[in-house]
């Protein structure tokens, strides 16, 4: 099957150095690589007088006392959160700590998924906190700000159903989205049932792709361009392997691991549950379409035929 993504796989940084790559927005990366994370989790401090932290990163000591170096005796006043994965908030009671700061988020939700199954995209212990409780609770539109920075909260479900995009108040020319983990350009976003939805997932690159933001801070990986256009070709992506995944059931593949197989020749093995996964999304998707029909609940061995 074509594939339409060019991944942008270059970034320039030094872990525990911040790197200003806006006015008011400077970027640490946490020295948490992995095949899930690329070179780590990034986190961002926003404004010039008192901070704003955009995710804490993972439980990394030498990760927070960069943060509280990077501010430089500025107050960190508020922690925002684009979503629960560990890689992004193990770091937050410690920076909380060190910071006093308000936290900001989603918060607490209820899953929706159909799908029978628990797991992660494999072996990263990536799942949500689903109980968890920020000081301020954000929904889509809310907006959230410090002496010098604002920004506007964006809920864009799909990798978890609590993730939220955040636009920050235009100072300059450019207008700045951090899309969290929601639309990354070094690779696509990991969206592994129950907490993942594709039906959501799909909807939120279409929010995305009404917007007019300039630049992008996601959280794993270098800026990029024109978020818009980035989003659509992931949604294109998207179509493209659900049409492959539903044309091979329609050739005889029954459960998840004969269509990894089909669709992801060459796959690094370690990526294969991530991959699974991810089917197995489509597939909830497909279903919620009338498009496959399963004899029970959905999972990765049940047996899939097309309608
Ligand atoms: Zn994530």
């Amino acid at each position: 099957m074509a594939e339409t993504l060019m991944f942008k796989t270059t970034m320039e940084f030094e872990y525990g150095v911040p790197r200003e790559i806006a006015p008011g927005v400077s970027r640490l990366v946490a020295n948490n690589p992995s095949p899930f994370t690329f070179k780590g989790t990034n986190t961002y401090l926003i404004g010039t007088k008192s901070l704003a932290v955009i995710d804490p990163g993972p439980l990394d000591s030498a990760h927070c006392a960069a943060i509280v170096r990077a501010a430089g005796g500025r107050p960190i006043t508020h922690i925002l959160i684009t979503h629960t994965h560990r890689d992004h908030v193990d770091g937050l009671p410690a920076l909380l700590a060190m910071t006093g700061a308000k936290t900001a988020g989603y918060g607490a939700y209820e899953l929706t998924s159909t799908v029978a199954e628990r797991g992660g995209p494999g072996g990263e212990g990536s799942h949500t906190d689903r109980t968890w409780k920020p000081d301020i609770q954000l929904r889509e539109g809310d907006t959230v700000g410090g002496e010098d920075w604002g920004v506007t909260a964006i809920h864009t479900p799909g990798h978890t159903p609590d993730h939220l995009s955040f636009a920050l108040r235009p100072t300059g020319t450019d207008r700045i989205l951090f899309p969290g983990d929601h639309v990354m350009a070094w690779n696509t976003s990991v969206v592994a049932p129950p907490e993942g939805r594709m039906a959501d997932y799909l909807a939120s690159l279409e929010k995305l792709m009404a917007r007019d933001d300039t630049i992008a801070f996601p959280g794993h990986g270098g800026q990029y361009e024109t978020p818009a256009r980035v989003a659509k070709a992931y949604l294109i992506h998207r179509r493209m392997r659900d049409t492959a995944i539903l044309d091979s059931i329609k050739a005889g593949a029954s459960a998840v691991p004969e269509i990894v197989a089909r669709i992801y020749k060459g796959l690094d093995p370690r990526l294969v549950p991530a991959a699974s996964m991810s089917v197995l999304a489509h597939l909830e998707h497909q279903l919620e379409r009338g498009l496959i029909s399963v004899p029970g609940p959905l999972s990765q061995t049940c047996d899939l035929a097309a309608v």
